[in-house]
């Protein structure tokens, strides 16, 4: 048994063992020294090798799931081997197998996976000059992602595809590895890394294998040809996921292309100042995601989170998603022959309360073409089927993304009939424990399963023969798994026992025995019972089987499934929060009348705090900067979040907290706001935010929005306000980006006198005494001083403090009217050659000859005399 554990061993060298011996899966050596540690399992031992122990621990078989995630969650990998031969026939130890490997980025267990989040496994292919290629799928999705990018843009592309795990080639360069264990360092990448043999990083490998599992004869419909470095990575991610899954991946349907330039960038920084998917502290909620995320199902919950965190550049996505939200809002009367309950309510209404229950048709879709199915997720399916069959019959309108989601919806007829006939109305949850396929649907297994039911008649009618041809009142015929049948005779009437019954175990007060006729049956009843799982096992593989041809219809179905339940919840969020229609314009704008902050609005609303201020933001080819001042507290932040947040719902597809909302084109929304200490990046914090304004200066366009929050704090206040001014200036003139600018330097408020395209605006605040309340307002012009006294008394600093800086603060503003701190922070820097120093001889020279007064020889001994002085 030793030599076959080894045997398997060698083939997975880098990954736990986990070897199925009766009802434990056991680890040997240093793996079972891992998992005890890992897992804290006993460690044991059985054995000897080479004169040592040989070190063991084990799980039981039926909690293996539970010991499978922790393994994950700590980024382990698991080859699970089973038992695949029958012990019964085998001589020496029975036939094993590894029959799947559970990887963090190959997870296909419902019990494994996160219902609302993807676990992707990305391949990393380092090319020549600095590119890469990207090659990425969730196992479960059946949609190959692929990519080339730059050595500057990967951060970026990972920290976008955020994957599970990542798979790079084990020949790679040291340079590399040590570039992705920086970024796992920096918690850019937050997965674990598996080196993968470098052979299967080929590009035409990679495409051949694409072709394959496409069935196509080439990539253009996918326009996915000529990459031949994502091609690469793609091989290495189809034999890593073929490695896991122990098959081919039969259900993809489909290769995207990601190009740098199709989708709005949002920054790693972005995505966390903005709290999309997360809080600043790493919450789930409150973040957009979580307000947004009133999905029925799994699946229209994962959609949801990739239209929220790629969105497109060109709009014709989000405009069809509008005007497909804007239908179902209306929807009801509009539909054709409106189904009950649909009413005036909008469509939306009656369609969510269909999508209650819906099952995870996309995860379950891909267990069926991966085998992995179980029987009550058949048996969700086929409901769900039947439902969708409904669902699809009403058709809300003429709205064409609708009109093609419906016709998405109609499920393969075949398919529905095959479920509802042949899964059982309650079945087992594994098929081994039998009770699986219905009763009708194959003559065989109701016949063996009648035999069975047949027993109890049998037994109870026999026990009455017995007791008469026996005289012994009390004789039952009973069963147990290790004795079988057996007829039980108590102490005080063994001497009424007959010649025929033979004795088969002796109790303390009783004696069992068996008859030849009893005997009989239990031979024929137990084949029937070990008869009926057998065929019950071999009907479930018929089943997969003839499933397999409905795979990609059932993906498809489920994509637009996923599609229909976000677009309600769209439309329900979009009634319920009191949101608008966007609307696109041509040319560049961002115009938001009313705007709210979607988050800071409902936690207001929950906490019972008052009603959130809406404001306006107007920024155009003419105003590409807003100055922001005004006291801390005063809700700058805020302001610039929501307009930032409102670019993004719109550009997604989704209505938006305002009263109105025009939209130009947008390439990217950069934020800069100021962090706590990333002390485990051990970067200062004003290293930091130089680093990220820096990034921005160099990526921003007029095309890109830039939230720029207290930019030079972290610094002594000349360096952060000649810092600020800089950067503003830059922002202003050379990257000419939409900017909101909210700054504590008063003195940038001098900015918009210079700069056509920018203007000051502050959140308003009054004064009573000598407290502040804050209005929320913004309001045109700078603000009129900063309040910081008046925040840090609200904040409860000691009074002695506060009167102490009330004097300083008065010193202060004295002196600077007196002029002692007047600079002026926008004059351009000298040129290196100013017009002050004075011309050198060529200048002279130069300045002295008329080119149109000369002739050619004099030109050229001009030349030459200037050459000389020079
Ligand atoms: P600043 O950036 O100016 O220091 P914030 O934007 O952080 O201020 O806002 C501080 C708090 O004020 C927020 O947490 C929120 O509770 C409240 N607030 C901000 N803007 C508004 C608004 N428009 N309406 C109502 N409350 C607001």
């Amino acid at each position: 048994m030793m030599q076959q554990y080894l045997a398997l061993k060698a083939q997975y060298p880098d990954t736990l063992l986990l070897y199925r011996m009766g009802d434990f899966y056991e680890l040997f050596y240093a793996d079972a020294e891992k998992a005890a540690r890992l897992l804290d399992i006993t460690l044991t031992q059985r054995g000897h090798s080479a004169g040592q122990p040989i070190a063991m621990a084990g799980v039981p078989f039926h909690a293996l799931d539970n010991y499978l995630a922790r393994l994950i969650r700590l980024g382990e990998s698991a080859a699970i081997c089973e038992q695949v031969g029958d012990p019964a026939s085998s001589k020496g130890p029975v036939e094993r197998k590894v029959v799947r490997v559970v990887t963090p980025g190959t997870l296909t267990d419902a019990e494994l996976l996160p219902d609302k989040a993807e676990a992707l496994l990305l391949a990393l292919h380092q090319g020549p000059r600095g590119r890469y290629g990207l090659a990425w799928a969730s196992v479960t999705q059946g949609l190959v992602h692929l990519a080339e990018c730059t050595a500057q843009a990967l951060a970026d592309w990972l920290a976008r595809i955020a994957p599970s795990e990542l798979i790079y080639s084990a020949g790679c360069s040291t340079a590399f590895e040590q570039q992705l264990q920086a970024l796992r360092h920096s918690g850019t990448l937050a997965c674990p890394l598996s080196p993968r043999p470098e052979w299967q990083f080929d590009g035409a490998l990679g495409e051949r294998k694409l072709l394959e599992v496409l069935g196509a004869a080439s990539l253009h419909a996918w326009n996915a040809q000529d990459l031949p470095l994502a091609h690469a990575a793609a091989a290495a991610l189809l034999a890593y996921a073929e490695h896991t899954q122990g098959r081919a991946l039969s259900h993809i349907h489909g290769v995207q292309v990601q190009r740098d330039d199709a989708l709005i960038d949002l920054p790693p920084a972005t995505r966390r100042n903005l709290e999309l998917v997360k809080t600043l502290r790493g919450d789930d909620a409150p973040t957009l995601f979580s307000l947004l995320d009133t999905c029925c199902t799994g699946m229209g919950s994962r959609l949801l989170k990739t239209w929220l965190l790629t969105p497109q550049r060109e709009r014709s996505a989000a405009r069809a998603r509008l005007a497909a939200i804007t239908a179902l809002r209306a929807g009801g009367d509009l539909a054709a022959g409106a189904g009950a309950g649909t009413g005036g309510d909008g469509a939306w209404k009656a369609l969510r309360a269909a999508l209650q229950g819906v099952s995870d048709v996309e995860r379950i879709t891909a267990r069926i073409a991966l085998r992995q199915v179980r029987p009550r997720e058949l048996l969700a399916l086929g409901k769900t089927l039947q439902k969708t069959e409904l669902l699809a019959q009403d058709v809300p309108g003429q709205e064409p993304y609708l009109m093609q989601i419906f016709a998405a919806l109609q499920p393969p007829a075949a398919c529905v009939d095959l479920l509802a006939r042949a899964i059982a109305p309650e079945p087992a949850a594994l098929v081994r424990d039998g009770g699986v396929i219905a009763p009708g649907f194959d003559a065989e297994l109701d016949e063996l399963r009648a035999i069975q039911t047949g027993c109890d008649d049998f037994l109870l009618a026999l026990e009455e023969r017995e007791k008469v041809r026996t005289g012994i009142p009390n004789l039952r015929v009973q069963f147990n798994k290790v004795h079988g049948f057996y007829i039980e005779v108590t102490g005080s009437y063994l001497e009424r026992v007959p010649a025929d019954y033979r004795r088969r175990q002796t109790l303390k007060n009783a004696e069992r025995f068996i008859t030849p006729e009893l005997k009989a049956f239990e031979d024929k009843a137990l084949s029937a019972q070990e008869r009926a799982l057998a065929r019950e096992k071999w009907l479930y593989e018929q089943l997969l089987d003839q499933l397999q041809p409905h795979v990609g219809a059932l993906t498809r179905l489920a994509q637009a499934l996923a599609a229909l339940d976000v677009l309600c919840a769209l439309a329900e969020r979009s009634l319920t929060l009191d949101w608008c229609a966007p609307q696109f314009a041509p040319e560049p704008c961002i115009e938001i009348e009313a705007g709210r902050h979607p988050v800071v609005e409902a936690r207001l609303a929950e906490t019972s705090r008052g009603a959130f201020i809406a404001n306006h933001t107007r920024l155009n080819a003419n105003m590409r900067m807003q100055v922001i001042t005004g006291p801390n507290m005063g809700g700058k932040s805020t302001y610039m979040r929501q307009v930032a947040l409102i670019v993004l719902l719109a550009s997604m597809g989704s209505y938006v907290p305002a009263r109105a909302c025009r939209l130009g084109p947008i390439d990217a929304i950069h934020t800069r706001i100021g962090a706590a200490d990333d002390l485990a990046n051990a970067q200062s914090t004003f290293m930091l935010e130089m680093t990220e304004a820096a990034q921005i200066l160099h990526s921003a366009t007029p095309h890109s929005l830039v939230l720029m929050d207290e930019i030079g704090r972290g610094t002594s206040t000349f360096d952060g306000l000649a810092l600020a001014s800089g950067i503003a200036t830059h922002l202003h003139d050379k990257t000419r980006a939409f900017t909101l600018f909210a700054t504590h330097y008063f003195e940038l408020t001098e900015l918009p006198a210079r700069a056509r395209h920018a203007v000051n605006v502050h959140v308003s605040a009054a004064e009573s005494g000598s407290d502040i309340v804050f209005l929320h307002e913004i309001q045109p012009g700078p603000a009129s001083r900063s309040y910081g006294i008046q925040v840090a008394k609200l904040a409860g600093m000691p009074a002695a403090v506060l009167q102490h800086a009330r004097h300083t603060l008065a010193t202060l503003e004295e002196r600077a009217r007196a002029g002692e701190l007047q600079i002026d922070l926008f004059a351009p820097p000298p040129e290196p050659d100013s017009a002050l120093a004075a011309p050198s001889a060529v200048e002279e020279a130069l300045s002295t000859i008329d080119p149109d007064a000369l002739s050619p020889r004099e030109a050229l001994e001009a030349l030459y005399r200037l050459k000389r002085l020079g």
